[in-house]
């Protein structure tokens, strides 16, 4: 059995629970390139890590609903009856309340248990710890009874949408349930179709993490939804049959797109011209491009700094930083943006100078200690033990 399952079966028999258990992992993920696309039912292409949220649960007889997070040490309880009336805390339970809330919702019931959850990714930087503790908990709380998998992604986020409150795309719970390993998975948002995409062997994946998360985020996030509605908006009412930027070629930007105002128009921008560079970022594989595949995360990274502006001060300098160095075919920010990490695409035999050369000089100009994760395509989520 996985050390981590053994050690969270350790956890509920410690807290008195003797109950059979059985114990869920679902991964984080690093998008490789198509950012703010998913919510604009366009293309993404993440891969899922094997850094993971494991959650174990066991029965209570009493009908509370005890959630234990290793990583935050600390417990909330809840009366699993009073699930579907309780309101989001802005906490970190609300994503396991939600998914709970969800599960109750599409008829399968909930009664008491002990939910133990630890995760190894990164809370907050951009690798999706939110989608991992969402469809993680979510399998707990299903418990082995059977749901489609596709189900499972549209659950799992809408107890983020609804629930945590965050109005995210598709992308992090859909490649957290299809991730598959060695590949990296091209995802059309509107369709929810995913082809798998295998990686140029010669070509490895380091995301940096910059150690910082600017707080207006999660408002900026929503702010970002909203301008690219009007600018929809806009095209749908001289083009017609708009439903989404999707729905809007280049071509029909350019022609359109003094109509559209300032912000708007660079968001809009930004999105279609992302949708492009997803699909030749998967022509590059395919022909191992190595040169066009990191011209292509630096003009991803471009657009984000400048019409999408969600990239920041530390982001660009790793960024930047990552450019200028011998064996480094490109790097871009990842992630909903304002901080969190960096995505690299680097020649195997440079990671190591890479990663020294990163460190020095992030601790030069910001006194911050940047964190590596070397990114390995890892499976999707199941089942890790039954006890
Ligand atoms: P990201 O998904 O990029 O890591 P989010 O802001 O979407 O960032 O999600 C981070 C939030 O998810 C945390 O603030 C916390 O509420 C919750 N979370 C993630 N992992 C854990 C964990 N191991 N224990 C408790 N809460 C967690
Ligand atoms: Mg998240």
């Amino acid at each position: 059995m996985a050390r981590v399952a053994e050690r969270l079966l350790e956890e509920l028999r410690t807290m008195g629970n003797t109950a059979p258990a059985r114990v869920f992992q679902a991964p984080g993920r690093v998008n490789l390139i198509g950012e703010h696309t998913d919510y604009n039912l366009g293309f993404v292409m993440p891969i899922a890590l094997d850094l993971a949220c494991t959650a174990a649960i066991a029965p209570r007889a009493d009908g509370t609903l005890r959630i234990v997070s290793l990583n935050m040490g600390e417990t909330h309880e809840v009366a699993a009856a009073d699930l579907a009336s309780l309101s989001p805390r802005k906490h970190w339970s609300d994503y396991v309340i939600g998914a709970a809330r969800e599960v109750l919702a599409l008829g399968f019931p909930i009664s008491g248990a002990d939910v133990v959850l630890e995760s190894t990714v990164p809370v907050g930087a951009g690798l999706s710890s939110s989608a991992a503790i969402e469809v993680s908990t979510a399998l707990a709380f299903l418990g082995g009874r059977s749901l489609d998998r596709m189900e499972l992604v549209k659950l799992a986020r809408r107890a983020e949408n609804d629930f945590a409150g965050m109005p995210c795309g598709i992308m992090d719970q859909y490649i957290s349930v299809f991730g598959e390993k060695g590949q990296a998975i091209l995802i059309d948002c509107r369709d929810l179709g995913c082809e798998a995409v295998p990686l140029p062997y010669d070509v490895s994946i380091v995301a940096v993490n910059s150690m910082v998360k600017h707080e207006l985020g999660s408002s900026a996030y929503a702010n970002r939804v909203r301008e690219c509605a009007e600018a929809v908006a806009v095209f749908d009412g001289r083009i017609g049959g708009i439903e989404s930027l999707r729905d809007v070629n280049a071509e029909q930007f350019t022609h359109w797109d003094e109509y559209i105002p300032e912000t708007p128009r660079r968001r809009a921008r930004h999105v279609i011209g992302e949708n492009e560079r997803v699909l030749a970022f998967r022509d590059a594989c395919e022909r191992h491009d190595k040169p066009e595949m990191g011209s292509l995360f630096y003009r991803s990274h471009k657009s984000m700094r400048d019409d999408y502006e969600i990239s920041c001060e530390e982001i660009d300098f790793l960024v930047e930083t990552a450019m200028a160095l011998e064996g480094c075919h490109g790097a871009r920010m990842t992630g909903g943006g304002f901080g969190g990490c960096t995505v690299n695409l680097l020649r195997p035999d440079a990671v190591e100078r890479f990663r020294s050369a990163m460190d020095g000089a992030y601790r030069k100009r910001f006194g911050i200690t940047p964190v590596f994760y070397e990114c390995h395509p890892a499976a999707g989520a199941r089942e890790l033990a039954i006890a």
